[in-house]
């Protein structure tokens, strides 16, 4: 309770001293509209607690929750806070991402599978989530789908396939059909939130989020040098069927 009243103490006044208070019932709170998973990429629960919790070197930076290996589930940031966890992106028309999602952390260095119990406790979280905040359950997405160019988590062995079981996130129906002749990929992939400016930065994140191929984009060097240098995007024919897909759930939405 002393901790309560402190924090309580500290906040910024949410009123202006340059208006008379006169309150209306006619509102709600602002509500996050999705959330963004994140693999903490450190060698143990613990670590990633004490970073997530204090001023790093690089700055300091949090989630709302953070997933251990063994299912516990610890939330660090109040949902109605914008945790720090997203940086720059786009997601969308999303622009300032901390400020419209939920971060969850899961306790991984970026190198091992995910542990079932792990998973498991991810959807129960997701799906109390899902319920008392009112996010649709499609709008679940990696951190690396809002920042391609500089971050590839959660890694390719997440598994995507088995949230989808659960009924979260986007996922392309077994045996879609192909994708029509016409069909631009490119339009699918910004339709789905992707930020095409850097193609081959959102189409590694779209296969390793949608077909589980690793690669490690690194943060962006010299764009500008490096332009001339990266091989135009072909997009194979599962690249094609899953992006037509998506798209049409999408659209039927
Ligand atoms: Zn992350």
């Amino acid at each position: 309770m002393a901790a309560l009243l402190l924090s309580a103490c500290t906040s910024v006044p949410q009123r202006s001293p340059l208006a008379t208070w006169s309150p209306s019932p006619n509102h709600d709170a602002r509500q996050a509209q999705l959330i963004v998973l994140h693999h903490t990429q450190m060698a143990s629960f613990d670590d990633a607690l004490r970073t997530l919790k204090s001023a790093n070197d690089q700055g300091r930076v949090s989630a709302h929750y953070l997933v251990a290996e063994d299912g516990r589930v610890e939330q660090l940031v109040d949902e109605r806070a914008r945790a720090w966890h997203a940086g720059a992106g786009r997601w969308g028309v999303l622009t300032d991402l901390n400020d419209a999602s939920i971060g969850i952390e899961l306790d991984n260095d970026g190198s091992e599978p995910f542990a079932d119990v792990q998973i498991d406790a991810l959807i129960r979280l997701l799906d109390d989530l899902c319920t008392r905040l009112a996010i649709p359950r499609t709008a679940v997405i990696a951190h690396a789908d809002l920042a391609p160019t500089r971050k590839a988590d959660p890694s390719a062995h997440f598994p995507w396939s088995r949230l989808a079981a659960a009924g979260f996130g986007e996922w392309p129906r077994a045996g879609a059909p192909p994708a029509p002749e016409g069909f631009d990929p490119v339009l699918a992939l910004a339709l789905l939130g992707y930020d095409v400016s850097d193609l081959p930065a959102a189409v590694a994140a779209f296969r390793r989020r949608f077909r589980g191929v690793a690669s490690d984009r690194p943060p962006r060097s010299t764009p500008a040098a490096d332009a001339e240098a990266v091989a135009p995007v072909v997009f194979d024919d599962d690249d094609r069927r899953a992006l037509f897909d998506l798209q049409q759930q999408r659209l039927g939405r």
